[in-house]
């Protein structure tokens, strides 16, 4: 596992938003008061007979921050998932962090009701914390060289039935300007680790698309020195991703010859400390890889404080040596965006294409579990089916413009509406707990 400081919780004690009393009426206190201590009590919390006397007698207003003055029960009570799922919605209301076996709990949601829960409480933490927006990005995938070896991926340095390509600058900057009139106010530059291209080449780069139009450009294109990240960040670059891909690090050095989690974290805290909107992620099904490994992505997520997470399926490549092991749970896949969601509220969490690929509706269930980003391709078609990561991509299927207009549409049908801005993660400074609206804690009851 990570052996970095552990995300352990911040506190012991609870705390309830009073946010969704109806009326005011002395009735409806009570039986509000009477839910709220029942479900602080049962989820996983525990309260002896006097404390709940104690928060029953409480006076309650709305708005009010009250302390149940709880202590977190440390043994091995059963708890429900239903109760799992009350308590992340009351610690969002409060500073409780979820730890990793919180997380663990969690992500054993059984089939059906559990389940269900768990992705009706992440959706509804979607909603209240970064709304129905869906931000689109379009992402160019301008390079399939790569240095490296990772043992799932097929633009591994050592498959050599791969075609390589390279787009050159010009050809890079004139997709972005297409995305840009197409509506896109992202533009995702990826890339295997090639050191073809200098800093100062991404650097240009970076500076051409940002002189088209107020675009944020996000970078995803490998572990470069600390100086290198700094002069594509001097450049204007907004955004880096760079997925984690197993917080287990005797797993990570097998399935990436030569790197160690440890350079990974490390990078990944060089983009912080320089003013990058951060994001990492992990694969899930990796061979190797169980429910406590998944739950350590989730809380190594926390730990880096990520602005963004890519959470994807893993899917076999023939042309790799982890070509005959099965592709990742789809389920499980989603109950890890679901949890994550709930261990990062604020966070934007994309759609992945991995998870579009084993399923052709992954993109709405993604959604309906707490994602909010797409990231439709907008690589020139020629290069496209040469990106060849796992086999059959979703992306492959996308129109030469990503398909934006259809996007709106899928949508709209579902509720929810393309973002007409950049997408910035809110910084930290400007959080505050937003309140819950009364049909929230209807359905919870
Ligand atoms: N080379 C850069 C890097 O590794 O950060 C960016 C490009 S890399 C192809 C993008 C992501 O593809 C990786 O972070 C990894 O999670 C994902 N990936 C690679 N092979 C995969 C596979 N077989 N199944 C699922 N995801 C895969
Ligand atoms: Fe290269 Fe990225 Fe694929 Fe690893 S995951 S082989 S670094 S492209």
């Amino acid at each position: 596992m990570y052996e970095g400081p552990s995300p352990v919780r911040n506190g012991r004690r609870a705390f309830l938003l009073v946010s969704n009393i109806r009326g005011g009426e002395t009735g409806n206190i009570q039986a509000f008061k009477q839910t709220e201590v029942s479900r602080v009590c049962q989820g996983r919390v525990h309260a002896t007979i006097a404390d709940r006397r104690e928060l029953a007698k409480t006076a309650l207003t709305p708005g009010e921050l009250i302390d149940t003055s709880i202590h977190l029960d440390e043994s091995t009570e059963p708890v429900t998932g239903q109760d799992m799922f009350a308590l992340t919605e009351i610690c969002h209301d409060g500073f409780i962090e979820l730890d990793v076996r919180d997380i663990a709990r969690m992500l054993q949601a059984r089939p059906g009701d559990e389940t269900e829960s768990l992705f009706a409480c992440a959706d509804r933490i979607r909603k209240r914390f970064v709304g129905d927006s869906v931000h689109i990005r379009g992402i160019i995938e301008f390079s399939n060289y790569c240095v490296r070896n990772c043992l799932y991926c097929g633009l591994r340095r050592d498959n050599h039935k791969l075609s390589r390509y390279r787009m050159t600058p010009d050809e890079i900057l004139t997709a972005s300007q297409n995305g840009i009139q197409s509506g896109y106010r992202t533009i995702v530059l990826q890339s295997g680790e090639d050191p073809y291209y200098s800093a100062q080449d991404i650097a240009l780069i970076v500076e051409g698309i940002k002189s088209f139009r107020d675009v944020a450009v996000t970078l995803s294109i490998g572990e470069r020195a600390r100086s290198e990240y700094a002069a594509m960040r001097s450049a204007g670059a907004d955004r880096f991703l760079l997925k984690h891909e197993t917080a287990d690090a005797k797993l990570y050095q097998q399935l990436h010859p030569g790197a160690s989690l440890k350079t990974r974290v490390e990078c990944l805290q060089n983009l912080k400390s320089l003013g990058f909107q951060v994001g990492s992620g992990f694969i899930v099904g990796l061979p190797g890889q169980d429910i406590s490994t998944i739950a350590e992505d989730i809380a190594l997520l926390k730990l880096l404080d990520c602005d963004m997470a890519g959470i994807g399926p893993f899917i076999p490549h023939p042309d790799t040596p982890l070509a005959s092991y099965p592709a990742g749970d789809v389920t499980m896949t989603l109950k890890a965006l679901a949890v994550a969601r709930q261990a990062l509220p604020y966070a934007n969490f994309p759609v992945t294409t991995a998870l579009s690929t084993l399923r052709q509706d992954g993109r709405q269930l993604a959604l309906s579990c707490g994602g909010n980003v797409i990231m439709p391709n907008i690589t020139p078609a020629k290069y496209r089916a040469l990106y060849e990561i796992y086999p059959d991509s979703a992306s492959l299927k996308d129109p030469e413009d990503g398909g934006i207009r259809e996007i709106a549409g899928m949508l709209k049908a579902i509720g929810r509406e393309v973002s007409t801005t950049k997408g910035d993660t809110l910084p930290k400074e400007r959080r505050s707990i937003p309140t819950v609206d009364s049909n929230n804690h209807e359905r919870m009851r």
